[in-house]
């Protein structure tokens, strides 16, 4: 991709709660990378997990990147009605002959292999080699997930913030889960099916989604689907370097505007402790698009991991 190529990038939801100063800060890079190049933005909302989605979120989600100024200009599109679309590409690696059933329960997992790379858990394989016999057996207990089988296959990119990152996926992810038990496709592959769909070159997100993009990069290969950038942003976190979740009342946008009064000042105030911008002075997306290099946010950030907030 050209230097100066308009990208498209993403807003990517999950409408699960409120919108947090974490998640205000990966729209707002987002926009700044896509609106840069003269580029444009999807909104698309990641209702997979139907259980936790509420409809009331997806609404605030919409207001709130409106409120802030953080305008798409395609969308929303919702992964609740794209089931047939994440169904053929799991039939495309299921024709591979790289899908098998897997039926362990968490428990078992967390038996069976000890934490690897931060809390990343290494599938050690128990269910990859099954014959059909034991397959239908188990089948009659229990629906499994379906997991995709890795090989000593090593992915490598350049993230345009955290740098040079790579992974062996058979020692450091192992084979991974792509429908769960429950029948859901999972977030690892809609992901890559809805970013190649919607045509999304450029994903920005928070730092704690690096180690899923190797996964993800693996099935655009498998599918042959392309690769977006990507750059991934520290997380902000609470004290005690605690990241903020949404269930954090006070960093919650409602608290966020009371606090800051006018969503200028709250997008200022995210600008000036993550380097964004030199001062945390009052400032519209659109003004700190006038100086807005990503090369100079990732030189200015003190720690590519996280920021706290204050
Ligand atoms: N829906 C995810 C979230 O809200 C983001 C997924 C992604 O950017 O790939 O954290």
């Amino acid at each position: 991709m050209g230097d100066n190529a308009p990208l498209k990038g993403r807003f990517a939801p999950s409408p699960t709660g409120r919108m947090h100063a974490g998640n205000v800060f990966s729209a707002l890079v987002a926009w700044l990378v896509a609106k840069s190049t003269g580029g444009t933005i999807v909104l698309r909302i990641e209702d997979l997990d139907k259980e936790r989605s509420k409809a009331c979120f997806i609404d605030d989600a919409q207001r709130d990147f409106e409120t802030l100024g953080l305008y798409w200009d395609e969308g929303p599109f919702f992964q609740h009605d794209r089931d047939e679309a994440y169904a053929a590409a799991f039939e495309t690696l299921c024709e591979k002959g790289l899908v098998y059933p897997c039926f362990c329960t968490r428990a078992d997992l967390h038996a069976a292999s000890a934490p690897h790379h931060g809390e990343k858990l290494v599938y050690p394989g128990t269910c990859r080699g099954l014959d059909e016999a034991q397959r239908s057996l188990r089948a009659q207990q229990r629906t499994p997930a379906h997991r995709l089988r890795v090989g000593d296959e090593h992915i490598s990119f350049a993230d345009a913030i955290q740098g040079f990152y790579e992974q062996n996926l058979a020692r450091d992810c192992g084979d991974f889960i792509v429908q769960r038990s429950d029948g859901a496709f999972a977030y690892q592959l809609a992901v890559v099916v809805d970013d190649a769909e919607q045509g999304v070159t450029s994903v920005v997100r928070g730092v704690d989604l690096l180690c899923s993009t190797p996964q993800q990069m693996h099935l655009q290969d498998l599918l042959g689907l392309p690769h977006p950038s990507y750059a991934h942003v520290p997380l902000i976190v609470a004290q005690h370097d605690r990241r903020l979740s949404k269930r954090d009342q006070d960093a919650a946008l409602d608290a966020l505007l009371d606090r800051f009064k006018t969503p200028a000042a709250l997008i200022g105030h995210i600008a000036g402790i993550t380097g964004l911008a030199p001062t945390c002075d009052p400032a519209t997306p659109e003004e700190l698009l006038a100086n807005f290099d990503l090369a100079k946010l990732s030189h200015n950030l003190v720690d590519l991991e996280q920021i706290r907030w204050t």
